[in-house]
């Protein structure tokens, strides 16, 4: 249950986290570049000068997010111009790799009759680019109007174009020509393409290079690989687990088998003790109960007789003042083992209590039990007890009459028993008639 519930948390966490992946993909993996405007910026001005023209570039300020610099757009090249260039590499032909950037942001401010100003990210590229030659490197161009009050502006990479004149001077093989931005080398801010004459004043405040740090494909792949190893990992640990478990079962099942095996001989063991006296190992009372049962209903259903002999041992007290508990013990045991061993398979020995025995003897006669009396109490008396010698005993005999009960029944055997006590022991005698 707890598990299945921490199942699903984690599966709902997991989704929640692809949703947040796949919708926050923007926010997540935005990147930006911020080109640093200070007094140690690689900058450049130029103007037409370079190609012929009188134009002149003059630096106002170059503080820190404020580099403002004017253009005096003057007669003398075809096309007057001039600007500024930020450069990015760390050398002519080793540039910034931003082909993953989408778009570019600027915070600029212009003044002056030309409303237009272009900008330029220019690519080295070893198929076109010559390091002795920084005009070889691609113009990727946009050009733009400056009338953003705010003086913001936004570009996406997919605006730029490769100026034509480049293309053109270049000639630049068609597969070539597109906008490049793996390799871009520097920044640059130039007059616009209708090239007025006069001041121009620009004022530069920020650049900022918005990308991502990866390819959507990529970060798509990366989700779809993440869920396919998470799938993965969940199957391998539930396979170690689940087999894990079924060790652990069969364990316990060889340890359940064991344990039973166990009960079964204990149980089995506890079973005969419970109708076994442990001393001699005759039956104790609960041992005869059934058979006694038997016998009433025999006698009742059957008019098959039931004798019982009451057997007591003669002055047991004395053999065990004289010799020790011990040897009273022995001789309980040696007697039960003669008396066993000369009945009939039919006939139940049962320890009574202390040194006092009954014989149930079923289908019996009463006069055939009292001569089974008769002869145990010759074998006892005849057989010789290590230690103590001759050891005898007196026997009661009783039967089941008319209307009897059990208990009448083992009561009338007490009464032959008590006159054979009397009678000097080492005596058999009959319940009267
Ligand atoms: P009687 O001839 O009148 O039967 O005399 P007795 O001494 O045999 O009878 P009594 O009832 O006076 O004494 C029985 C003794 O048997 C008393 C008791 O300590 C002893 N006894 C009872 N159970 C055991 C037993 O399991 N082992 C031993 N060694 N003695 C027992
Ligand atoms: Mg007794
Ligand atoms: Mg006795």
């Amino acid at each position: 249950m707890f598990k299945t519930l921490r199942l699903e948390k984690s599966l709902s966490v997991l989704v929640f986290v692809t949703a947040l992946a796949l919708f926050g993909q923007d926010w997540l993996l935005q990147q930006s570049h911020v080109l640093v405007l200070n007094k140690h910026t690689p900058v450049r001005f130029y103007s037409d000068k370079v190609a012929g023209g009188n134009s002149e570039a003059q630096f106002l300020a170059k503080t820190p997010n404020n580099f403002t610099w004017r253009c005096n757009l003057l007669e003398g090249n075809a096309y007057p111009y001039c600007g500024l260039e930020i450069i990015l590499g760390e050398s002519v032909s080793r540039g910034l790799d931003l082909s993953r950037y989408k778009q570019v942001r600027l915070w600029f401010d212009y003044h002056g009759r030309n409303k237009s100003v272009r900008i330029f990210l220019r690519n080295f590229d070893r198929r076109y680019s010559l390091v002795s030659d920084e005009i070889t490197t691609k113009y990727n161009q946009v050009e733009f109007e400056t009338n953003s009050p705010q003086g913001y502006y936004e570009f996406s990479f997919d605006d730029f174009f490769v100026a034509n004149w480049w293309l053109r001077e270049h000639s630049i093989a068609p597969g070539l020509s597109h906008p490049q931005f793996d390799n871009l080398v520097s920044f640059e801010i130039q007059s616009g393409s209708s090239h007025l004459l006069g001041p121009h004043q620009f004022t530069l405040r920020r650049v900022e290079l918005v990308g991502q740090r990866i390819d959507t494909a990529d970060w798509y792949l990366a989700i779809i690989l993440a869920w396919g190893g998470l799938v993965l990992i969940f199957l391998l640990y539930r396979v170690v687990k689940l087999s894990g478990e079924v060790r652990e079962r069969k364990r316990r099942e060889a340890e359940l088998i064991e344990v039973n095996a166990l009960l079964g001989s204990r149980s089995r063991e506890l079973e005969s003790l419970a109708v076994t006296d442990s001393l001699t190992g005759a039956f104790n009372r609960n041992g005869i109960k059934e058979a006694v049962r038997q016998g009433l209903w025999e006698w009742r259903h059957g008019r098959k007789p039931l004798s019982i002999v009451m057997m007591d041992v003669d002055h047991f007290k004395s053999i065990n003042d004289t010799f020790g508990h011990g040897v009273g013990d022995e001789v309980l045991t040696s007697i039960t083992a003669l008396v066993k061993s000369n009945i009939r398979t039919t006939d139940m020995l049962a320890r009574w209590g202390g040194e006092e025995f009954v014989l149930v003897c079923r289908n019996t006669h009463r006069h055939y039990a009292a001569s089974t009396a008769e002869k145990l109490r010759d074998l006892i008396e005849k057989q010789h007890f290590s230690e103590v010698g001759t050891v005898t005993a007196s026997f009661g005999v009783a039967s089941l009459g008319d209307g009897a009960t059990i208990e009448s029944l083992f009561k009338a055997a007490d009464a032959p028993l008590y006159r054979a006590k009397e009678a000097g022991r080492n005596r058999v005698e009959v319940v009267a008639e």
